[in-house]
């Protein structure tokens, strides 16, 4: 990493970098405190000075968000100060994931394997001349930005049921962009849940293997103000040609077109013409396109002509895989009781999930402390309001019941009848399997049996899981709705 970056970077500005780079340490010093500047300003390494613009490399991802979040104003003040108003910040995060072939136009990149984040936000380059569409083969990128970021690939895009078939079919894509009739692939679903982080990973992906050369990622709200200013420029023409030019259309929140109809009219006008021409078209939306008011039927019906899929509030396997998975991204090892305590407690989307990791990674290096259940708690209390009450007996019946649609009474009553004995059998497994209760307790539960009662419950629903699939799969729902309550 440190002899590629001597070979592509002017020693001059790698001189001039660290003289300004130590002048806005000495600044910084001052304005936070001693264990902050250590943990996060002395493991930055500055690269380069090129026209106001200082680059700094970042360890990590973790590192730049929480940069970004808590040192923004500090580190632009001091940036401001030693350069000048006008001059800014990049940072350049180091990751290790493959490096992908991103367009970065016709300089290279300044260090191999970075993530280029800029402060300001880079201007819009639609207005840069655009390059004639690849025909087959690959061709001379055009110069532009893709937007896309290089953290967002499949690799580390965990797999789950609640994303099963929108990772299918973004894959599907990906690797036959075009050529597939998921044309235009339309995922929708909640906030966080992974929707631009799949629709990204198509870009990176298609482009990385060279199943497309011309790739841009655009945000339905910039796509308008764009067209908006193109319209004040009366550059329209050039606007339309640039995104008919594409391989891959990828437009987030699509929702957002709402209302705006002559933005719509447009897009509705490259829809057709990249649609005719074969190249794929990539959509995002929080709400299924049927049910998106303020849109034009016409495009409408457009979205219905390829696939849609939904992506889903993550189960609690998934959302332990996700944690184990960032933890060791960021290179910490996190105990597995520490990990299923946020999983069960960070329910509801994955944003907050990751919020919690690093809250937990940051408090842990600032306070000098171990990162333990005990502190997991505290972060999470912050994050989402508070730590939620273990699994009742009394949950798991009333889920049970729900499940098999029988009065919950009769789960504590003396009954023989064939499906409340099944469904007071499985209850009583399950309160077993996700509670510390005893069996003492448990058989109390069920209408005062008692505990050599629970434990043939407990041995026949293990034998029939083993011999009945449709059974087991039974089970394994309830337990998945009981965890998904975040309870276990
Ligand atoms: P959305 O666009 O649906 O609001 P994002 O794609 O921005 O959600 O996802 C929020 C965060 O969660 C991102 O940092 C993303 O990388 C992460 N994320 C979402 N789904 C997954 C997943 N299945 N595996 C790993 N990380 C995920
Ligand atoms: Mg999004």
């Amino acid at each position: 990493m440190e002899s590629s970056t001597q070979l592509l970077v002017n020693p001059s500005e790698e001189d001039q970098a660290r003289a300004v780079w130590s002048a806005c340490l000495d600044r910084i010093r001052e304005s936070v405190n001693t264990q902050s500047f250590k943990t996060w300003f002395e493991p930055m390494v500055p690269l380069h000075l090129r026209a106001g613009k200082l680059t700094v490399q970042v360890p990590s991802q973790f590192f730049y968000d929480w940069l970004e979040e808590h040192y923004y104003t500090v580190i632009n003040e001091t940036i401001a100060t030693v350069l000048g108003k006008d001059a800014y910040l990049e940072y350049s995060v180091r990751t290790d994931e493959p490096q992908i072939d991103l367009d970065y136009g016709v300089s290279p990149p300044p260090v191999p394997r970075v993530d280029r984040r800029t402060f300001p936000p880079q201007p819009n380059s639609f207005t840069m001349p655009p390059q004639p569409a690849a025909s087959g083969g690959r061709t001379e990128p055009g110069q532009f930005q893709t937007f896309l970021n290089p953290r967002y690939t499949f690799g580390n895009f965990i797999k789950g049921d609640s994303n099963q078939l929108a990772r299918a079919a973004a894959s599907a894509v990906a690797n036959n962009p075009g050529g597939t009739s998921f044309n235009p692939l339309v995922i929708y679903g909640g906030t966080g849940l992974g929707k631009t982080h799949l629709i990204q990973a198509i870009g990176n992906h298609a482009l990385a293997n060279g199943k497309a050369n011309r790739v841009i990622y655009v945000s339905s709200e910039r796509f308008t103000v764009e067209f908006v200013e193109a319209i004040q420029r009366d550059t329209t023409s050039e606007f339309a040609s640039f995104y008919r030019s594409m391989d891959i259309l990828i437009v987030d929140d699509i929702q957002f077109f709402a209302g705006k109809e002559r933005t719509q009219d447009h897009f509705f006008h490259t829809f057709n013409e990249l649609h005719q021409l074969g190249r794929q078209i990539v959509l995002s939306s929080d709400r299924p396109p049927k049910e998106l008011k303020g849109l034009d039927d016409r495009l409408l019906s457009r979205f219905q002509w390829g696939l849609t899929s939904d992506v889903q509030p993550p189960d609690l396997e998934t959302r332990i895989a996700i944690l184990l998975k960032k933890s060791e991204n960021e290179g910490i090892s996190m105990p597995q009781d520490v990990v299923e305590c946020i999983a069960t407690n960070v329910t509801s989307n994955i944003r907050e999930l990751e919020g919690c990791l690093i809250s937990l990674m940051a408090k842990a290096s600032l306070e000098g402390r171990e990162i333990s259940v005990d502190l997991a708690r505290e972060v999470i209390k912050v994050v989402v309001g508070d730590v939620k009450s273990p699994l009742t007996i009394e949950t798991i019946q009333r889920t049970v019941c729900d499940y098999f649609n029988i009065p919950e009474d009769l789960i504590r009553a003396k009954t023989r009848k064939q499906e409340i004995v099944n469904a007071r059998q499985v209850a009583m497994y399950l309160a077993k399997e996700l509670t510390n209760c005893s069996l003492k307790t448990i058989g109390l539960h069920f209408g005062g049996r008692d505990h050599s009662t629970v434990i043939h419950a407990y041995q026949s629903v293990e034998d029939q899981m083993r011999i009945d699939q449709k059974y087991q799969a039974n089970v394994q729902q309830i337990r998945r709705r009981l965890q998904m309550l975040g309870h276990v």
